[in-house]
């Protein structure tokens, strides 16, 4: 099915094999916000790396798996299968950086990274910035041979577990004077500050805080491109994490899915199983046929990126696969919580966690909302025809 090569069947069954061993670990991490012990923890991001499923987004040369979009969903659509993040020890270092790094950035941080050594933190929103980054408040400043930064940002993921973030500021002063730029910090660095750290919907031993950055001097090597580049980069970061979005959420659908298929085969009421009650089969025969489509869409996205479409089409696409997806999620979700009746509202439930889990896939890497602008501008300037 789907028109696999071998080697893409291959990535597959190392993924799922990956999955299939952490599911087991999932009930213990939600009892336990989130947390497995440390030791295990580095085994499953060991058994990760031994499968070849580290930094599979990274290029060969650099020591990365060098995998095709399509293999990397492939990939993601695995490891969304797992609750409670476990599967994030597949790690996914920051694609979009490498190719404009500088040769002191490839050795500090994004060689390391891929070897496992070093994790990034994106450090972008803000209280009054989220889906508009325009608004942006905090700043940067020449200061002698580097920057000042200064500001406060939120919903820092990995910040607990990151040695280095990426700043988003504007500049204050100089020739970019009100432009954006991207910098790179070390953490810990004095004046770096959590602020607080929120409870979320999700039981994740990653938090999300709000940090504080105050007058934490960068030298001007840690500048990422040219001042004035600030976002630009972000958009190809953003047309990947949208596409894997879209990859794990149809894990998550698959997951479900396949469970309450097997829990309705089982579960009798009245002497029959209730695959046989027709309201019941409505919900399994949704479940399938939207997973379905969401695949087929997002497969074809991915497709569509290895042959070198046009950006723009790319973008528009990889949109529409994270709405679509995102939304299918989140209904299978609530469809599968239905369907195992009061089991599904426990939390050891794996349908009570993914109802949690599945609904900031609508929110992060911008929001339904934001994806529907996003195809719409599309459509007026090029053509409904032209993206689909
Ligand atoms: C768990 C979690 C982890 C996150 N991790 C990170 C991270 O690591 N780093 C980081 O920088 N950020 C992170 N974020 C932030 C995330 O990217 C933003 O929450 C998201 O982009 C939405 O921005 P916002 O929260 O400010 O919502 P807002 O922009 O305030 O949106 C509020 C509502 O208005 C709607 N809206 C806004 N603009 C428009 C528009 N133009 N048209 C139509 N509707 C609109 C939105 O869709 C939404 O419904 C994370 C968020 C969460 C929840």
């Amino acid at each position: 099915m789907y028109g696999l090569s071998e080697a893409d069947l291959d990535i597959q069954d190392r993924a799922r094999t990956f999955a299939d061993e952490l599911i087991p670990f999932e009930i213990t991490a939600e009892m336990n916000g989130g947390e497995l012990p440390k030791d295990v923890t580095a085994g499953h991001a060991a058994r990760a790396r031994e499968l070849g499923l580290a930094a599979t987004n990274m290029p060969k040369e650099l020591g990365g798996g060098g995998c095709t979009s399509l293999q990397q969903v492939l990939v993601h659509e695995q490891v969304g299968r797992v609750t409670n993040a476990l599967a994030w020890s597949a790690t996914t270092p920051p694609s979009w950086f490498a190719p404009v790094a500088t040769p002191f950035q490839l050795e500090r941080f994004v060689r390391p990274a891929i070897r496992g050594e070093r994790e990034e933190c994106y450090a972008i929103t803000e209280e009054g910035a989220g889906s508009d980054l325009a608004a942006i408040e905090a700043t940067a400043r020449r200061d002698g041979d580097g920057y000042l930064l200064n500001g406060e940002k939120w919903h820092v993921t990995s910040y607990n577990t990151a040695d280095f973030a990426f700043f988003e500021a504007k500049l204050d002063g100089g020739d970019h004077d009100g432009e954006h730029a991207m910098f790179l910090v070390d953490l810990p660095s004095p004046g770096v500050r959590v602020v607080r750290t929120p409870a979320y919907s999700h039981t994740f031993s990653i938090h999300h805080p709000i940090v504080a950055f105050s007058n934490v001097w960068v030298p001007a090597t840690y500048l990422v491109g040219a001042e004035g580049d600030g976002m630009t980069f972000a958009y190809e970061w953003f047309r990947f994490e949208r596409l894997m979005v879209a990859a794990r959420c149809l894990g998550a659908a698959d997951r479900l899915t396949t469970e309450i298929t097997a829990f309705a085969i089982q579960r009798r009421v009245g002497g029959r199983p209730i695959s046989e009650l027709g309201q019941i089969q409505a919900m399994l025969a949704d479940c399938l046929t939207e997973l379905f489509a969401a695949r087929s869409l997002t497969y074809e996205t991915a497709r569509g990126i290895d042959a070198g479409i046009d950006v723009k089409v790319q973008h528009a696409q990889c949109s529409m696969a994270k709405l679509f997806a995102s939304e299918m999620a989140g209904r299978v979700a609530d469809r599968a919580v239905q369907v195992f009746g009061g089991r599904g509202y426990m939390r050891e439930n794996v349908a009570e966690r993914f109802s949690r889990e599945v609904r900031v896939e609508r929110i992060w890497e911008g929001t339904s909302q934001i994806q529907r602008a996003i195809i719409a501008d599309q459509m007026v300037k090029r053509t409904p025809g032209a993206l689909a």
